[in-house]
Formats: structure tokens, C-alpha cells, sequence
């Protein structure tokens, strides 16, 4: 492990672990040490003053992290993936709605240095790997301190439900092989690289016949709107090229943007519904498109 002490900085230790093990080791012994990947969330935290580590455990040199194996019909997928990385065709094959989000994740440069475990770990809502680990209801292996290794799915750590402790790392996601078509599509608010205004991901499972939808940026976390997706799933002719009514397809949207953004509640009970201010409805019909597209691309 290299260490770097900068001495005109405040007090400021950059650790350089080669190993999961020795990077845990190093956060268990240094409790104010903050994990970084990339850099391009934390750097950019840092930079704007928001952010004042007392000290970093660069995780860059940690090649166990940087690519992917397999295990019982999943890709463990290491935390130090870059988008470029997950971007391309060799993994877009394996995983391809992961692959779309990845390559739609920021400019050239961001795609380079940003990491798959630093988007998880930033769990901003226009993160565009969640939507996609949410649909395919990937969980994260986390490692502690002292060996100690858990594992919990990825919709826990976004929801709040599980947190990463004192000393623990994300080493890995794990992500079930579906070899079925999968789709991301993201809307943004400009032409050229963007953050998401809204995103659907996509999923078909063909083996258990099901349908499964994660929406980003429209919440905190990626919602899935369960009831869309078993309804839907029971419409699709699995045994017969898998069609479906064009009309459903829409129904389909309809439904997924209904669930994700709901009408405001009454003020009391009786009352009229109030409307959905128009920002809101925007957001709605936009959620609704890419549901409808997402499917329809998954079914042709
Ligand atoms: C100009 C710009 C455009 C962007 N556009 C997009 C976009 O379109 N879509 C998108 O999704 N993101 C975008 N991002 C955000 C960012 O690039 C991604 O979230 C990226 O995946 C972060 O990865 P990183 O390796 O740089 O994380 P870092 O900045 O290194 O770390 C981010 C956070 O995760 C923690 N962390 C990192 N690795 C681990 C680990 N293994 N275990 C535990 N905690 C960890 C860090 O402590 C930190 O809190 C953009 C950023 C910038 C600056």
C-alpha cells in the first residue's frame, strides 16, 4: 500500500490499497477516511467545498474490482467497473440495459473515471446504473472489516432500508443472466450528454415469464411499479413470438407513469382530487413514453 501525506494541505492522508482486504483495513483503521473510485461525485463535492475528508482510500489499484466473473448464472460485477468499461459490446452483451445506461452516463471523460461502485455510492436519483441494477434486481456484495461479507439486494441500499456501515466497501454486484432482450432509455433536459430527467430500464424474464420495470430520477430511489409490470406480463403471448396488443403497449405506459407519479391526495376525505401541477404532468407523459418504447423494443 502507498501513502501520500501532503504537508501544505490540511490534514490529508491519501491511502493506495491494492486489495479489498487492505482497503477495508484501512477505513477500519482510520473511521474519517472516505472510500473514492472515479472521483467524479466526491472530487466534485470536494472541490465546491462541500466535502472536507480528513483522509482518502483511492480505490484505483484494486484490480479485483476492475472487471467481472461468474458464479451460478450471474456476473459478479466488480465495483470498480467504469461506464466506459460496462459500455462495451463484449458486456453489452451479457448485460445489456446495463450497458445502455452506462453508456448514457455523462460526457466522454466522466464515462472514463466514474465506477459502477461510485454511482451506487453517490445514489443520486438521476443515477443511471440504478434503474437498471433495480430491474435487475441485483444485489451488492459488501465487504467488512476483518473478512465479514454481506449481501444485500441493491433496492435496500438505494431505499434507505440498509445502510453501508463504519469500514465496509461495495465489492461487488451481483446480476442475474437473463439472456433476454433488456432496454434503458433516459430523457434529459438537453440535446448532447445529460442527466436524467426521467429513465426506464426494462427487463424481460422469459423463463418465469415476466416483465420487469425500474423507473429513475422521478423519486429519491428507482420505483418499480410491480402492479404494471404482473399485469402486463399477462398480456404478452410468451409461447408465441411474445406479442402483444399495440394497445396495451400504451395501457402499459399509462400505468407505469400513473404509479410512479400519482394524483395528489384529496385535501380530506370526499374532496375533489386535486389537478397535478404541470410540471408534474409533463414528467407523467414523458415516464409513460419510454415506459411504452421500453416494452415494445424488449418485444420486437
Ligand atoms: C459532469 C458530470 C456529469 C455526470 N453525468 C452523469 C450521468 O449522466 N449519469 C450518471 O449516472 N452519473 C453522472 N455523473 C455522476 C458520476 O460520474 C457517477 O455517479 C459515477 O458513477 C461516480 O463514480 P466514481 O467512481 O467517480 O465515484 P466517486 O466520486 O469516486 O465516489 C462517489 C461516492 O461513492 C463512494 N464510493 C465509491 N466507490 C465505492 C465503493 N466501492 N464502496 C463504497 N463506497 C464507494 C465514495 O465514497 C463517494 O461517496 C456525472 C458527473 C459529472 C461530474
Amino acid at each position: 500500500m502507498t501513502t501520500h501525506a501532503p504537508a501544505a494541505q490540511p490534514p490529508q492522508t491519501v491511502l493506495l490499497p491494492d486489495s479489498i482486504d487492505e482497503a477495508v483495513a484501512a477505513l477500519a483503521a482510520m473511521p474519517a477516511a472516505v472510500p473514492v473510485a472515479g472521483g467524479t461525485d466526491l472530487m466534485a463535492a470536494v472541490n465546491a467545498g462541500e466535502l472536507r475528508p480528513f483522509a482518502l482510500v483511492g480505490l484505483g489499484r484494486i484490480n479485483e474490482i476492475r472487471g467481472w466473473h461468474y458464479q451460478d448464472g450471474h456476473a459478479l460485477l466488480g465495483a470498480g467497473l467504469t461506464h466506459a468499461r460496462m459500455g462495451r459490446p463484449d458486456f453489452a452483451a451479457l448485460i445489456p440495459c446495463l450497458a445502455a445506461a452506462a453508456r448514457a452516463a455523462g460526457p466522454p471523460q466522466i464515462r472514463n473515471a466514474g465506477t459502477l461502485g461510485g454511482n451506487i455510492g453517490t445514489a443520486a436519483r438521476t443515477g443511471d446504473a440504478l434503474p437498471a441494477l433495480a430491474a435487475l434486481e441485483a444485489t451488492v456484495v459488501i465487504a467488512g472489516p476483518e473478512g465479514a461479507v454481506r449481501e444485500v439486494p441493491v433496492s435496500h441500499l438505494l431505499g434507505g432500508v440498509e445502510r453501508l456501515r463504519s469500514g465496509e466497501l461495495i465489492g461487488f454486484v451481483r446480476v442475474p443472466l437473463l439472456h433476454a432482450p433488456q432496454v434503458f432509455l433516459k430523457a434529459t433536459g438537453r440535446t448532447g450528454p445529460g442527466r436524467a430527467i426521467a429513465s426506464v430500464a426494462l427487463v424481460l424474464d422469459p423463463a418465469r415469464r415476466g416483465v420487469r420495470c425500474a423507473v429513475g430520477a422521478v423519486g429519491p430511489a428507482p420505483m418499480r411499479p410491480l402492479e404494471a409490470e404482473d399485469w402486463v406480463a399477462s398480456l404478452i403471448d410468451w409461447d408465441n413470438g411474445r406479442r402483444i396488443d399495440p394497445e396495451a403497449l400504451r395501457a402499459f405506459g399509462e400505468y407505469v407513469a400513473v404509479a410512479c407519479i400519482p394524483d395528489p391526495a384529496p385535501a380530506q376525505e370526499g374532496a375533489e382530487v386535486p389537478a397535478l401541477p404541470p410540471t408534474a404532468l409533463q414528467l407523467r407523459r414523458t415516464v409513460a413514453v419510454l415506459a411504452r418504447r421500453a416494452l415494445g423494443r424488449a418485444l420486437t
